[in-house]
């Protein structure tokens, strides 16, 4: 049974379109099970039950037949959500009989309902003429049949070849993924597809091998040059470390990598496109398998890079492009590379269906403010171009073909967006504090230099997360230590005196580096941020001394540990750092001892705060690692997106007891998860006792508005409100209402009131 029903969805899976599929479900079920009627019945988009497939009934009712929910037996399935399984259907008060089918025949009836995220897509129903109960093995059977293949119908259909209502045009569908950057934009979009298909290279012998090594190497030129106009094309919105991403693609196409490899082969007899595809194909399949996220992000530089090289090599001219206004730039796979082919100006928004929010190409556009969705899997994007979209940066969804009520709502949240924008520039030097005078200092996460320009432009009074780890993400090897101290004496002196928080290396989890592997199943519980480097002095000693070099002169280092979840992390990584220190000062450094403050991510570090605050020098709570380890829901996973629940009163405890630690102990305790950047969710942190808030500097403006706009004794008193609520959604609604209220409307996180 297991065979088959693996080799069913197998076959489901493999087929070309929605109608073959249908048509491979019910005469396999049909054989397996050795009954005489499979069918299949779909949902609608009039939300009418259709007979879409059959093997036993007459196929002039395939189409022909509907029921409502409710109606029929099949309408009871739905209803129901259970199978029903009878000897002799016409004897039930439901049976409703269609003379086009046939069915009068078949007395046993078991229908079984296609649910998928709780929606009934539809029924699969097998029938026989002997009158008889279906056996409860049999039963068991076609549930899980139905179970497997609900997946498998759900993205059929979100793929396009949805049951079409007779005569429909394209109407709006939503895709849900994460969010990449934050933001709404509402353009048309442009499919990037790749120009030259690697996998479809015919083998093809070379006649004249000095001519092709010179070909090819011509070829080469081309793409390096057209790597660097890339590169400089974006180098007006990114720094140069950023720009090491384009250097790292160079590299592979030199004589000692890709590009001998290739050389080697077309001595041996190949033509020049053959042996490229064949090389990028079989070090692809090298880094596909290491199954590492981050590999895999490697994976797809190398495609490109291969397929641009292809394309020339084709001499298939890539044609010039001729981009909308606000074009919304779709791809399977996005890479950083492509948003420097966009005119400086055109861009509005980046849907990718591959990649998560830790992609290079989110980092990218993080820092540039480009609405960006992630891992939109169930996206048809090769039927979108053209097509109006919208993006919904907050909640990580894309609507294609959004109805006109849909795209005048979320106009007037991006035009809204836009005037407050504007209106909160006065802001900027104003003092973030409450009427009643209440200082709460707002700082701001960084990662690229691109985010240290916007965050001054927006008044950020010092950073309060500097992720180290991004400049090492979009290198090919470790930073040097001299490297790392000319990035990070970047970022000190352009916020100084204001004081710059720089958090150790915090890989793992979803942030592997593509030239240090970790292969794990269960990545987010095992080797990440201080497990890896106090595993390997080396880098953290050298990260240190950078850090701690940078500052001379600046005094504005403070350093902060990731994924503490014990004292011994601490005292160990304490102890590297005073090592450190010590010597610079030897070596004739005139340097002061930062500040060191630890992470609060991890449900043992929230309970372990009062021992931890004794030992360091603030604390920092990283609200995106602490919701998700508390709630058991991956940060990334968009099939579990409703469960991560930012005002959970798990979450919201957690915060408040964090505090009470950290104030009890006489240290500082400052927020830097994205919670901290959510205007609504502010009012409560800063009337927890939070000193620092510390989020994207495109959300600083906002949140200083809210503060400005309401007193403390108020949000005091909203929090005690909440803080006695049960649940989640309901704290969410409350607060809403409160800015509301307020006459703040225009400032709750856009996209949730609207629900489409
Ligand atoms: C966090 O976990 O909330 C945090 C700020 O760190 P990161 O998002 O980089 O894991
Ligand atoms: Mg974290």
């Amino acid at each position: 049974m297991l065979n088959s029903l693996r080799t069913i969805v197998q076959e489901v899976n493999a087929a070309r379109d929605m109608k073959t599929a249908l048509a491979i479900i019910v005469t396999r079920v049909k054989q397996v099970m050795h009954t005489q009627v499979c069918s299949v019945y779909l949902r609608d988009a009039t939300g009418a039950y259709v007979l879409m497939a059959t093997d036993g009934l007459n196929q002039t009712a395939v189409g022909a037949v509907r029921l409502a929910a409710g109606e029929g037996l099949v309408g009871r399935v739905v209803v129901r959500e259970e199978p029903i399984n009878l000897e002799h259907a016409e004897a039930h008060p439901n049976y409703q009989y269609f003379p086009e089918t046939g069915e009068e025949r078949y007395s046993s009836f078991l229908g079984v309902p296609i649910i998928h995220h709780r929606k009934v897509l539809g029924v699969l129903v097998v029938q026989q003429i002997e009158q008889r109960r279906f056996d409860e093995g049999e039963e068991a059977f076609l549930v899980t049949m139905s179970a497997q293949l609900a997946g498998v119908i759900a993205h059929a259909e979100a793929t396009g070849v949805v049951v079409p209502a007779v005569g429909a045009k394209a109407t709006q569908a939503k895709f849900v993924g994460v969010s990449g950057a934050s933001g709404i934009a509402i353009g048309e979009a442009v499919v990037i597809a790749p120009s030259a298909d690697l996998r479809a290279v015919p083998y093809q012998a070379c006649a004249d091998v000095d001519a092709e090594i010179a070909f090819f190497q011509q070829c080469l030129t081309s793409v390096r040059e057209d790597i660097k106009s890339l590169g400089e094309q974006l180098k007006a919105r990114i720094n140069r470390e950023e720009q090491a991403l384009f250097d790292a693609y160079l590299a592979m196409l030199d004589d000692a990598s890709l590009g001998g490899e290739v050389a080697g082969r077309i001595r041996k007899g190949a033509a020049a496109a053959y042996a490229w595809s064949e090389v990028i194909i079989e070090h692809e399949n090298i880094f596909n398998s290491m199954s590492d996220p981050y590999l895999r992000e490697r994976a797809t530089d190398l495609r490109d890079l291969g397929r641009r090289v292809l394309a020339y090599l084709q001499a298939s001219n890539q044609n010039a492009r001729v981009y909308p206004d606000r074009t919304i730039l779709i791809g399977e796979e996005l890479t950083a590379s492509m948003l420097g082919e966009i005119p400086q100006g055109k861009l509005a928004g980046l849907v990718s269906v591959l990649g998560s929010s830790n992609s290079h190409v989110a980092i990218l556009a993080r820092a540039m403010d480009i609405p960006t969705v992630m891992g939109v899997v169930d996206l048809p994007f090769k039927q979108l171009n053209g097509r109006s979209i919208i993006v919904d940066g907050y909640k990580g969804s894309v609507y294609s073909d959004p109805s006109p009520a849909l795209r005048k709502q979320y106009k007037a949240i991006f035009l809204e967006e836009q005037a407050l924008v504007k209106g909160l520039e006065a802001l900027k030097h104003l003092p973030c504090q409450t009427i009643d005078k209440y200082r709460v200092p707002l700082f701001v996460n960084t990662g690229l230099m691109a985010d240290v320009l916007r965050s001054l432009e927006r008044g950020a009074e010092g950073v309060g997360l500097y992720r180290t780890e991004v400049p090492f993400l979009l290198r090919d090897r470790f930073p040097s230590e001299e490297e790392q101290r000319a990035i990070y004496r970047e970022q000190l002196e352009a916020f100084a005196p204001h004081s710059v928080t720089m958090r150790t290396l915090d890989i793992g989890g979803d942030k592997a580096l593509p030239y240090f592997p970790i292969e794990e199943d269960n990545p987010f519980l095992g080797w990440r941020g201080i497990r890896v480097t106090l595993d390997h002095p080396e880098i953290f000693l050298a990260q240190i001394r950078a850090m701690i070099k940078a500052s001379e002169g600046l005094d504005n280092l403070r350093i902060l540990l990731p994924m503490i979840t014990n004292i011994q992390e601490v005292d160990a990584s304490k102890a590297l750092i005073k090592r450190v220190y010590k010597e610079l000062l030897e070596e004739g450094y005139r340097v002061r001892l930062p500040a060191i403050g630890v992470m609060i991510e991890v449900p043992a570090a929230v309970y372990l705060a009062p021992e931890l605050s004794r030992r360091v020098d603030f604390l920092s709570v990283g609200s995106n690692d602490l919701t998700q380890y508390l709630l058991a829901v991956d940060r990334n996973n968009a099939q579990v997106a409703d469960l991560y629940q930012a005002f959970h009163p798990a979450v919201l405890r957690a915060l408040q007891y964090i505090v009470y630690a950290a104030h009890d102990a006489g240290i500082s305790v400052s927020i830097c998860g994205e919670l901290a950047g959510d205007p609504g969710a502010a009012v409560l942190l800063m009337a927890m006792g939070f000193d620092v808030l510390s989020m994207s500097a495109t959300n600083l403006p906002k949140v200083k508005s809210v503060i400005r706009g309401i007193t403390f004794a108020h949000a005091k008193r909203l929090l005690d409100e909440v803080m006695r609520m049960p649940n989640g959604d309901q704290i969410r609604q409350r607060i809403e209402q409160e800015l509301r209220d307020t006459g703040l409307t225009r400032l709750i996180r856009p996209a949730t009131s609207t629900d489409a």
